[in-house]
């Protein structure tokens, strides 16, 4: 998309305590904010700036805002996609300023100052900017061992917790029509590389599933005899959260039945099974498992690595950009990173941290256009929360450490306030208060494909097939 000339962006005034970086230049148009991602940092940029003097494009490759600290709902079928993401167009239909196109960012000239991005036909499109504020979040990493994709999927994206929610529950169904013995024990056995929050509450849930929704709704099986496995190279779950807490969380896990293997680094990943090596150098041990599960690492999105080397930015290993004070690029005031992305005093991979960014971009833009000087961004850290299982969830902000019951509560309560639309809040709520009284799952269906179409044959995972069999379908 092409449009007018650029537009004469004041650009920053300076620090308080800073000498001036740039002239001021009168505007004789409205600037052109645009935004790449509309997570919970682009939302909140959108949201502060959407008033202002300003002409924001938000641009994001997929249709809508994902909630993804409830992933892990949609794919243990306790929430639906609906509950969790909200479209953008919807979310921002009451601004007119506000423009929303889908597509993938791909390309950033920053001397013509445009972006090109890709459609979902693959033909490609280029926006302008004046101001270009980065939010496109991370993706899954498998830290060097990209072939694990194949046969353990992330958790990042609607997508991801689709193909999770098919993989589980056609696990169940598959092992139904099997006779008792191994191979149907390695469909009943699940492994979960990772054992922070995403790993915790898919373990947690897999478990609560099979001993509680499905317990009941099978005839040869015993649903709750699923073996649910958690890895983690640390020595305990939860690692960003007190002793105390992680303590509390890891008795929880061992109730419910999940078994844990600490200070193992998962060394390979199969169609049948998984293999961790201890590290501090012991045998590796092999455990067969036909779901294996993977939320053990983040990486930035191919794009952000992108503008790091075209902007000559340094990034960290994960590829977050290291950015000034105020979160623009070094040597490009009009290039803003937030959220995930960003790569300056440990900021942390929260929600509340991508919130908070949005909101300071915001802030910085009305200010260059008041003539006023940018301030440092400033994280607060307002906490964090983990869910264990139905009932049982832990807050840690600062001193103040709450579990079970009353964290469970407080941990609905916050989730409610940040999901995005009203009409997902009381549906949420809705469905939750129905699940207390029903240990039910209300949104379990998946896809499994068509019998006549080879390009979606009948399958639990397009994944399974061999590539070259992948290559001679598309
Ligand atoms: C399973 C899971 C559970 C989590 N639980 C919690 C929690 O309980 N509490 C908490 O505080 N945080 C949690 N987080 C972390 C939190 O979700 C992130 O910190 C937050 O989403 C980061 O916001 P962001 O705006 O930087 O990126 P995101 O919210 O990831 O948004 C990035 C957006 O950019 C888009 N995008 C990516 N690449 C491109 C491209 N090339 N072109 C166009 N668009 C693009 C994506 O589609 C996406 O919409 C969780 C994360 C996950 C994955």
């Amino acid at each position: 998309m092409r449009s007018a000339p650029p537009t004469t962006y004041p650009g920053p005034h300076r620090f308080a305590d800073e000498p001036p970086r740039y002239t001021v230049v009168l505007m004789s148009k409205r600037p052109r904010v645009l935004i790449v991602g509309g997570g919970f940092g682009g939302l909140f940029c959108v949201r502060r700036l959407a008033k202002a003097d300003v002409d924001i494009t938000v641009l994001d490759r997929s249709a809508g805002h994902l909630f993804q600290p409830l992933l892990y709902q949609c794919a243990t079928g306790k929430l639906s996609i609906g509950h969790i993401s909200r479209p953008l167009r919807e979310e921002f239909a009451r601004y007119p300023n506000v423009t929303t196109l889908l597509g993938e960012a791909v390309k950033l000239d920053p001397t013509a100052r445009t972006v090109t991005a890709l459609r979902p036909d693959e033909t490609e499109f280029t926006v302008d900017y004046d101001v270009l504020v980065l939010a496109a979040g991370m993706r899954q990493s498998y830290m060097g061992n990209e072939q694990f994709a194949r046969w353990a999927p992330g958790m990042k994206t609607l997508d991801d917790a689709l193909e999770i929610r098919q993989r589980i529950l056609t696990a169940f169904e598959i092992a139904e029509t099997l006779p008792p013995g191994q191979e149907r024990m390695d469909w009943l056995t699940f492994a979960v590389a990772g054992a922070g929050p995403t790993g915790v509450e898919l373990a947690g849930q897999i478990r609560e599933m099979a001993t509680k929704t499905l317990a009941h709704e099978f005839h040869s099986i015993e649903p709750e005899e699923a073996r649910v496995l958690l890895f983690d190279g640390g020595d305990r779950v939860l690692k960003t959260f007190a002793p105390d807490l992680s303590a509390k969380a890891q008795h929880s896990l061992e109730k419910l039945g999940v078994e844990m293997h600490f200070g193992v680094h998962v060394t390979d990943v199969r169609r049948d099974g998984i293999t961790v090596t201890p590290k501090d150098g012991g045998a590796p041990q092999d455990f067969r498992a036909r779901t294996v599960l993977w939320t053990a690492g983040v990486e930035a999105v191919p794009f952000a690595r992108h503008v790091a080397e075209v902007l000559g930015a340094q990034t960290d290993r994960a590829g977050r950009i290291k950015v000034e004070a105020d979160l623009t690029v070094p040597g490009h005031p009009e290039v803003f990173v937030i959220g995930d992305l960003v790569g300056r005093d440990n900021l942390p991979g929260v929600a509340e941290n991508a919130m908070q960014g949005g909101l300071h971009v915001a802030a910085c833009i009305r200010r260059d256009l008041a003539g006023k000087p940018r301030k440092p961004y400033r994280y607060r850290d307002l906490g964090s929360a983990a869910y264990i299982n139905h009932g049982n969830a832990l807050i840690q902000i600062g001193r103040i450490r709450v579990s079970g019951y009353l964290g469970w509560l407080a941990w609905g309560l916050i989730h409610i306030a940040f999901l995005t639309g009203v009409s997902n809040r009381i549906s949420t709520v809705a469905t939750w208060l129905a699940s207390i009284a029903r240990p039910r799952r209300y949104h379990r269906a998946f896809m499994l494909g068509a019998s006549d179409r080879p390009e979606q044959r009948y399958t639990y995972t397009s994944r399974d097939d061999e590539p070259e069999q992948r290559a001679s379908q598309a």
